[in-house]
C-alpha cells in the first residue's frame, strides 16, 4: 500500500526580519556554534547564549554579561531573540494557563500551562492549524497554513515559562497543541533537541510526550533519532470505519498499519505506549465498541487514556453522560486494558486545542 505523503511544505525559510536580522532560536546549537566560530568565538559560547535564554531567562544579548561586548553587539545585529508576541492570556481556576501567541506573520497558535502539584507541564503546538482534519477538533476546521520553525516552537516554551516563579521549573512538554508534530517532525525534533539539553530547559525525553494522529513513516522516522520521547497516538475509534469517519487520514493509513508503527516504536524506545482516545457521546462510547477496542490493545504494554469530549462551538460532538463513560471504564477495566480517564483541565478556558484561537476570530 502507497502511503500519504503528508509532511506540510514550508512555504518560506525560516523567518528574518524585515531589518534583515534572524531567528536566534530557530539555530541549532551547532548552527550557533558554528556562527560564532566564523567571528572567532570558541564553541563553548553557545552554551552560554542558551543558558542565558533558557535558564537565566533573558532576553537581550547586552544583559549577557559573560560574553565580551563586542560579541554581544554582533549579536543583536545578527538575531532577535524573541519573535513573536502574547495576543491573549487566560486563567483557569484549576491552575491552567492558556496563551494565544501571536507570529511574525501573523498567524496564531495556542500553547497551555498546566499545574498539578509539583509537575509543571506545558501543552506546545507545532504548526499554524491543521491537515489531518479530525472531524471534532477545533485545530483543523479550516486545514493547515504552514509549519512553526523551531524558534516558533521554543518561544512558547519561554512564553511559558516566564509565567512561573523563579523557583519553579517547567517538568514535561506534550506536542498536543495545534498541528501535527509528525508533519513538521525536523522542526520539533530541534525544539526538543534544546528543550532537554542541559543549558536549555534541561527536560529529560522520558518527560516529553509527542502526539500523533498516527502517520506510520514518521513515527519511524522519529524511532531512528534514537532519542526516548514518549509517543501518543490518536485512536479515537476501535475499527476503521468508524476511525476514517473521525480521523479521515486514517483512509489512507488504517489502523493496522499504525498499531504496527506503534509496536516499533516501542521495541526501538522501550517506552511504554500512550493511545488517546476523544470519548464523543453517542458515537464512540459504546460497550460494544469498549469491547473492540480490548481486543484490539491486548498484549501491548500501553495505556490508553481516554479524555471526555470538550465540546466545540458548531460541531455537532457532545460529552458523554457520566453513565456512559462510567460504563465505557469498566468495560475496558474488566478486559485487563491498563486505562486512565483524563480530568478535564481548563474547560472553562476553552483549553481544548484550536478553541481559544477560533472564539477570538
Ligand atoms: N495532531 C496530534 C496532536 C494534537 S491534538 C494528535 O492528533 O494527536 C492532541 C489531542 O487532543 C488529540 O488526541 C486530539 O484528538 C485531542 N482533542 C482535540 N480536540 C479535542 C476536544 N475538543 N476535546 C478533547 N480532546 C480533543
Amino acid at each position: 500500500m502507497s502511503l500519504p505523503v503528508i509532511e506540510t511544505t514550508n512555504r518560506s525559510e525560516d523567518h528574518r526580519s524585515d531589518d534583515g536580522r534572524r531567528h536566534l532560536l530557530d539555530l541549532s546549537h551547532d548552527e550557533l556554534a558554528r556562527w560564532l566560530s566564523e567571528k572567532g568565538q570558541p564553541a563553548f559560547r553557545a552554551r552560554q547564549i542558551v543558558h542565558w535564554v533558557f535558564q537565566r531567562r533573558v532576553r537581550d544579548f547586552q544583559q549577557m554579561s559573560d560574553l565580551p561586548k563586542s560579541l554581544r553587539r554582533e549579536l543583536s545585529d545578527a538575531f532577535r531573540v524573541i519573535v513573536t508576541t502574547q495576543v491573549a492570556a487566560i486563567e483557569s481556576k484549576d491552575g491552567t494557563d492558556k496563551l494565544l501567541v501571536g507570529l511574525p506573520d501573523g498567524g496564531e497558535v495556542e500553547c497551555v500551562l498546566l499545574r498539578d502539584g509539583s509537575r509543571r507541564s506545558i501543552c506546545v503546538s507545532s504548526q499554524v492549524g491543521c491537515a489531518m482534519g479530525c472531524v471534532f477538533c477545533a485545530s483543523g476546521l479550516d486545514g493547515v497554513d504552514r509549519n512553526l520553525t523551531t524558534g516558533e516552537i521554543l518561544e512558547q516554551m519561554l512564553l511559558l515559562q516566564s509565567r512561573l516563579d523563579d523557583a519553579e521549573r517547567l517538568s514535561h512538554i506534550v506536542m498536543m497543541g495545534m498541528g501535527e508534530p509528525l508533519a513538521n517532525l525536523d522542526r520539533v525534533l530541534g525544539a526538543l533537541a534544546i528543550a532537554r539539553s542541559d543549558d536549555g530547559l534541561g527536560i529529560s525525553p522520558r518527560r516529553i510526550t509527542i502526539s500523533t494522529v498516527g502517520l506510520p513513516p514518521a513515527i519511524d522516522r522519529l524511532a531512528k533519532s534514537g532519542v526516548p520521547y514518549n509517543l501518543a497516538v490518536s485512536l479515537h475509534a476501535p475499527n476503521d470505519d468508524l476511525r476514517s469517519e473521525l480521523v479521515p487520514v486514517n483512509r489512507k493509513v488504517g489502523i493496522q498499519a499504525v498499531l504496527d508503527a506503534a509496536d516499533r516504536y516501542f521495541n526501538a524506545s522501550g517506552r511504554r505506549l500512550t493511545f488517546e482516545y476523544v470519548l464523543l457521546g453517542g458515537v464512540n462510547d459504546s460497550d460494544h465498541q469498549a469491547r473492540e477496542l480490548v481486543k484490539l490493545l491486548r498484549g501491548r504494554t500501553a495505556l490508553l487514556n481516554v479524555i471526555p469530549y470538550n465540546p466545540v462551538e458548531g460541531l455537532p460532538y457532545v460529552t458523554p453522560s457520566k453513565r456512559a463513560i462510567a460504563s465505557f471504564r469498566e468495560t475496558l477495566e474488566a478486559g485487563g486494558v491498563n486505562v486512565k480517564f483524563r480530568q478535564r483541565k481548563g474547560s472553562d478556558i476553552d483549553a481544548a486545542c484550536g478553541q481559544l484561537r477560533r472564539n477570538r476570530a
